[in-house]
């Protein structure tokens, strides 16, 4: 959220992006359920150049058994960046922003997910980041609502998750790498879209009241674009031709 050159690269005269999208323009984002034999559930999304796998194990047993909860299930979430994920190589160990990322994510899914239903065991959502452009943590929501689903995981409803954002002083939605760092706000999002809930929201940078309740809007509105790709992933692997 550095400011820097925001009027002058980030939003041309036309109103358009650098990436050449319009202020309420998503980038590209496609998503696959299912695809890895070895896991209950999983699912791949592609959100412009952000490239992301999921796999779901479970309800099954906790070790060591003083983790497990009698009366409900616990759900864990593990974010990782691979070391060749981002342009500079990252250091293999966990880091605090994975691990914020990780405790964000399972937060965020915690409300859809049924997890009374199965006391003293444990879901656990595993999320590799592939290649990275900012905005992971809001597709890796997205796919593992997509993965928990596809693990017949019962839910009350799938998270659908889009960043909304501001540069040169106009909201726009779907914050990329170069947004994130130069622009003057990052507003991540997480929503569920038939219950009609927010279940992330976090805020980097400044925005005024007026334009905190337009970034909601925006992002809300996102979020239901993205819901309709989870439902069609899903739709596509169970009643489409794809035969995995
Ligand atoms: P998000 O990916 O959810 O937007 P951040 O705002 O923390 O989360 O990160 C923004 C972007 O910064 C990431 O998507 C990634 O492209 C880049 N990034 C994150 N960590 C690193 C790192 N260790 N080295 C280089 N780039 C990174």
């Amino acid at each position: 959220m550095g400011g820097r050159d925001a009027n002058m690269v980030l939003l041309d005269k036309n109103g358009i992006r650098c990436d050449g999208r319009k202020v309420d323009e998503p980038r590209r984002i496609m998503i696959r359920a299912g695809g890895l034999k070895n896991a209950d559930g999983s699912a791949y999304i592609e959100f412009g150049d952000n490239k992301i796998l999921v796999g779901v194990f479970g309800p099954r047993d906790v070790h060591p058994k003083h983790m497990s909860n009698t009366d409900t299930g616990i759900l864990r979430v593990r974010y990782h960046m691979e070391p060749f994920s981002v342009g500079e190589r990252k250091n293999p160990a966990p880091s605090r922003r994975e691990i914020e990322i990780s405790k964000v994510i399972k937060e965020a899914l915690e409300p859809a997910v049924m997890l009374e239903k199965f006391p003293r065991t444990a879901v656990d959502v595993f999320i590799e980041v592939l290649q990275a452009d900012g905005g992971t943590r809001c597709a890796a929501l997205t796919a593992a609502s997509v993965a928990l689903a596809d693990a017949g995981i019962p839910m009350r409803d799938m998270v659908a998750a889009i960043a909304a954002g501001k540069v040169a002083d106009t909201v726009i939605l779907d914050v990329n790498n170069e947004e994130d760092q130069a622009g003057q706000a990052d507003m991540p999002i997480g929503y569920m879209p038939s219950l009609k809930k927010i279940t992330l929201l976090q805020l980097d940078g400044v925005l005024t009241p007026e334009e905190f309740k337009k970034c909601v809007d925006v992002g809300v509105k996102g979020c239901e674009l993205v819901y309709e790709l989870q439902k069609k992933a899903l739709h596509d692997k169970y009643f489409g031709n794809r035969g995995d």
